[in-house]
């Protein structure tokens, strides 16, 4: 786990590496009495933000639900192109979980949204266990 720290003057960013052992909370114990200041993951803005409240890693709300909506676009993109190939019978639906082998699998995973027709036909169970690595 890393936290970002950044020099406002000469722009270095410094990374300091938390103990493996610590949690979220103790490393934010290390910045108190300080702002951390954080580059903001969409618009790269750095933005300070107080210790002790939640870690946010965008500087606004605003970047937030840009930055949800630019993973969502690629999630329905992707979708969009498994529908069409599988309407032009490029794309045959599997019949047996891919992992375990159960009959009839019920989810098709996607392991990255950006190669669409990249996936595999997996088991309740299986999508559950993929979803949790
Ligand atoms: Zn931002
Ligand atoms: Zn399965």
């Amino acid at each position: 786990m890393y936290a970002i720290r950044v020099n406002k003057n000469t722009t270095n960013q410094v990374q300091f590496k938390a103990h493996p052992a610590c949690s979220d909370s103790d490393l934010i114990g290390f910045f108190i009495g300080t702002i951390m200041e954080k580059i903001c993951l969409y618009c790269g803005k750095i933005f300070g933000q107080k210790p002790k409240v939640r870690p946010q890693i965008y500087c606004r709300p605003a970047c937030r639900s840009l930055a949800w909506k630019k993973r969502n676009k690629l999630q329905n993109n992707a979708h969009n192109a498994v529908y069409k190939a599988r309407k032009k019978g490029k794309l045959c639906d599997k019949m047996f979980c891919e992992i375990c082998g159960k009959a009839k699998p019920e989810h098709r995973h996607h392991e990255d949204y950006k190669k669409p027709l990249k996936l595999i036909w997996v088991c309740t169970k299986c999508h559950d266990s993929l979803k949790r690595k």
